[in-house]
C-alpha cells in the first residue's frame, strides 16, 4: 500500500515539475521557500519581505506533534527553492518528504543544526509526570527552539546570510529586513529580562506540557509542568498535581499557566489543590498549531510577555 502511494507520488511530482515550477523560477520568478511551523515563516516573510515567496506547512490548526504532510504538502516541499524547518523530534517525517524532491539544488535549513551548541538537551524536571515504560526515549534536544528571543536573533540572521547567497541580486535587501527585525526582537527580549527582574517571584508553574524551556532559561526563571515539552501525556497523576500545587503556595504564585493547544482542566485541577485555591489560569501561546492570521511572531511574543507578568 504505502509503495503504491509512493509511486502515486512520484508520478503526481513528475507532471507538476513539468508543467513548470522550477528551481528560482517560481511563477513571479521569485524565489520559492516552503517553511513548516508558523515561527519559522512569519520570520522568513520579515526577512524576505516582496522578494520571496514563503508559504507555510502546517497551518490548519494541527499541533506540529502530530502534523503529517499531505500530498499536496510533499508537491510542494519537492520543487521549493529553500526548506526551512526545525529538525527535532516533530520532523521524523521530514526525510521520507525530501527523498520525493525534484529540484536538486534545494537549500534545506534545519535550524537546531544552525543552533548548534546553544540547542539544549529536552528536560525533565523534578515533578514532571514520567513517560510510560516503553515510552521513554534517549535524551533528545528540545526542539522548542523559537521560543527564546534570542535563538529567533540568531536563526533570522543565518536565514539572511543564505538566502542573500542564494539570491545575491537581493542580498542587500535582505540584510536590510533582517537587522531591522533583529531590533524589533532586541526590544522585546530586554523587555522581557526587565520584567523578570522586577519581580520578586521567579518561577511559573505549568499545569500542562512545558516547551518554554529556552524561554525560561533565558531569564533564568525556574519551571515547574506537569510534562515534557513534546509530551502525548494528557493525564497527570495525583503525585504530579500534589506536587505542583505545593509549588504554587510555598512560591505563593499569583497564577497557573496552561498552553493555548489544553482544555486547561489540569490547570484546573492543580489550582483546586492549593491552599488558597485563588490563582489566576493563564495561557501562554507556544505557536505550535496556526495562530492567528493578523497576528505575527513578534505580537505573539509581546501578549506572552504582558500575560507573564500578570503571572509574575
Ligand atoms: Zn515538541
Amino acid at each position: 500500500m504505502k509503495r503504491i502511494l509512493l509511486v502515486c507520488l512520484s508520478a503526481l511530482i513528475l507532471v507538476t515539475a513539468v508543467s513548470g515550477c522550477s528551481a528560482n523560477s517560481g511563477k513571479s520568478g521569485k524565489l520559492n521557500i516552503v517553511t513548516t511551523i508558523f515561527p519559522i515563516y512569519d520570520w522568513t516573510k520579515e526577512i524576505a519581505g516582496d522578494k520571496a515567496d514563503v508559504s507555510p506547512l502546517v497551518d490548519d490548526g494541527v499541533d506540529m506533534h502530530s502534523f503529517q504532510p499531505s500530498a499536496e504538502d510533499i508537491v510542494k516541499i519537492s520543487s521549493c527553492d529553500v526548506f526551512i524547518y526545525i529538525g527535532g523530534e516533530s520532523d521524523g517525517w521530514v526525510d521520507d518528504a525530501l527523498k520525493e524532491k525534484v529540484n536538486k539544488d534545494m537549500t534545506v535549513i534545519n535550524l537546531l543544526d544552525v543552533l548548534g551548541n546553544s540547542a539544549k538537551e529536552e528536560k525533565a524536571v523534578e515533578g514532571m509526570e514520567k513517560e510510560k515504560p516503553g515510552d521513554e526515549e534517549e535524551p533528545e534536544l528540545d526542539e522548542h527552539i523559537w521560543l527564546s528571543l534570542k535563538n529567533a536573533k540568531t536563526l533570522c540572521g543565518y536565514i539572511a546570510e543564505k538566502l542573500g547567497r542564494i539570491d545575491s541580486a537581493n542580498k542587500k535587501t535582505y540584510e536590510k529586513n533582517a537587522s531591522a527585525y533583529s531590533k524589533k526582537l532586541d526590544t522585546l527580549d530586554k523587555a522581557y529580562e526587565k520584567a523578570v527582574k522586577a519581580s520578586d517571584k521567579k518561577t511559573v508553574v505549568f499545569g500542562d506540557r512545558f516547551p518554554f524551556m529556552y524561554l525560561a532559561e533565558d531569564y533564568g526563571l525556574r519551571y515547574y509542568a506537569a510534562f515534557k515539552g513534546c509530551s502525548a501525556e494528557t493525564e497527570a497523576s495525583f503525585n504530579t498535581i500534589a506536587f505542583l500545587a505545593d509549588k504554587v503556595d510555598k512560591n505563593n504564585l499569583k497564577a497557573i499557566f496552561k498552553l493555548e493547544t489544553s482544555d486547561g482542566k489540569i490547570a484546573e485541577t492543580v489550582k483546586s489543590n492549593t491552599k488558597s485555591k485563588n490563582q489566576k489560569i493563564l495561557t501562554l501561546n507556544s505557536m505550535q498549531s496556526k495562530t492567528d492570521p493578523r497576528s505575527s511572531y513578534v505580537s505573539v511574543m509581546t501578549e506572552n510577555l504582558e500575560v507573564l507578568k500578570q503571572g509574575l
